[in-house]
């Protein structure tokens, strides 16, 4: 091998590569060095300044015109198009990364999580398999998040882009473990499968169902009650009839905070209705599952550790960098058995690189992935699971502190309980 290596450094060397450009290479590292300080710099100047900025602005057409040029055949300093990013592209994010942001679910990342960023780059990890140190990390997180939610050693985890992934991937282990797995040689035909979830529950699952091929109208939205959870008793109907019916209910999905009014279904209620049924029990806690971390606020999920599989995100309330969601599956061996397929490059060794019993790429749908384990770990690392819990609360309490100015506001009226961090009330623009 160091032959190899030798012979291919003799007769490429750097100054026929720069003549020729046929590297990639900076041609000058000193400069480059430079340069990417100043990246550096100006990111970290925009997370400590960005206080002094607008949240948001519209992007005039003039910037926007921008972004309409040819494919960009010839090279271009680098100097010069991180100067194109700082005029056209920061000024104009989404503004998610600043405290005044109210909007949506989003997560506002940390200066840990950007550097973090910079680190995985830097090795440019695969983490499809293999065994090298980025695959212990991804397995050290598994670890305590089976840590954090009360889930057995066997159990397996995985990042994904984000909690709708997360959910796909849960689905079809859910549908093949009710069908048998050799339903992913037959394919589904029609199988009269049901699942059932709250009319609260994000939209992401309905498309879990239609990528899955079951459909989704096998998705039964289940009526909630006064606090917007899921009512048992409708849900407990609603299955005897699909049974009666001759349907094959096989899935009931819990929200852990719902994406609406973050309501949280009894989730030891649904767990316990799954047992006595034999229905797969998934938990999409997208936001609210990391509640965990928050002391006043883990006995309130109370039965997620009981769940088949949860879906979670780590860039909503974890505060990890976009993307990295995350799937926790209670039994290794149906993920697997969903997932994995044998292919003669992903054969494992004994030793070496291609060593390694479960590899990320028998989890789920990706063969290539991003070293999203690392902003994670040193998230969870630098902050310490404790401080981001206390983060959590903080964030209720605002969102209890908001509610009580509106009942005292006779011009407000509240919308929804506020179980969590989601505060619902109209805003009439004419009067603000
Ligand atoms: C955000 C969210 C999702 C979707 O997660 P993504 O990471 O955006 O794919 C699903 N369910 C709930 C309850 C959410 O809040």
């Amino acid at each position: 091998m160091s032959q190899v290596i030798e012979y291919a450094s003799r007769n490429a060397g750097t100054d026929v590569l720069q003549k020729t450009n046929e590297t990639l290479d900076p041609m000058d590292w000193k400069k480059n060095c430079v340069q990417a300080h100043r990246m550096l710099d100006d990111m970290l100047n925009y997370t400590e300044n960005i206080r002094e900025r607008p949240v948001w602005q519209p992007m005039s057409s003039d910037v926007r015109a921008r972004f309409r040029s040819a494919v960009p055949r010839l090279p271009s300093d680098l100097a010069s198009v991180h100067e194109e990013f700082m005029q056209n592209i920061l000024p104009f994010a989404a503004g998610n990364v600043h405290p005044g942001f109210m909007g949506w679910v989003h997560g506002g990342g940390t200066p840990v999580g950007m550097l973090a960023e910079m680190l995985a780059a830097g090795l440019n990890a695969n983490l499809g398999g293999r065994d090298h140190a980025p695959i212990e990390v991804e397995r050290e997180v598994v670890q305590w998040t089976r840590e954090i939610f009360g889930f057995p050693a066997s159990a397996t985890g995985l990042f994904v882009t984000g909690t709708s992934m997360a959910n796909l991937i849960a689905v079809v282990i859910a549908r093949d473990t009710a069908l048998g797995f050799d339903v992913r040689r037959r394919g589904i035909a029609a199988k009269g499968l049901t699942a059932y979830a709250s009319t609260a529950v994000h939209g992401c699952i309905g498309k879990a169902m239609d990528i899955s091929g079951i459909g989704r109208n096998a998705l039964r939205l289940i009526a909630t009650d006064h606090r917007h959870r899921i009512d048992l008793a409708a849900l407990e109907k609603a299955i005897k009839k699909d049974r009666d019916a001759d349907f094959t209910p096989f899935l009931v999905v819990g929200s852990a905070g719902t994406v609406d009014t973050g309501a949280i279904d009894d989730l030891a209620g649904i767990s316990e209705l799954c047992q006595r049924e034999k229905l797969w029990f998934h938990v999409d806690g997208a936001y609210g599952a990391l509640a965990m971390l928050a002391p006043a606020l883990a006995s309130r999920l109370n039965g997620i550790e009981r769940a088949d599989s949860l879906a979670f995100d780590f860039h909503k309330w974890g505060q990890v960098p976009y993307d990295a969601g995350y799937i926790l599956v209670r039994d290794g061996e149906p993920h697997r058995n969903a997932f994995a397929s044998p292919g003669a490059y992903l054969q494992r060794t004994q030793r070496g690189l291609a060593a390694g019993s479960t590899w990320p790429c028998d989890l789920g749908p990706d063969l290539s992935r991003g070293f999203r384990a690392l902003k994670t770990w040193m998230t969870l690392k630098v902050y310490g699971t404790d401080a981001l819990g206390v983060v959590i609360s903080r964030t209720c309490e605002l969102a209890r502190y908001l509610e009580s100015r509106i009942l005292e506001t006779a011009e407000l009226e509240l919308m929804a309980p506020v179980e969590l961090n989601i505060v619902c009330f109209p805003l009439s623009l004419r009067r603000f």
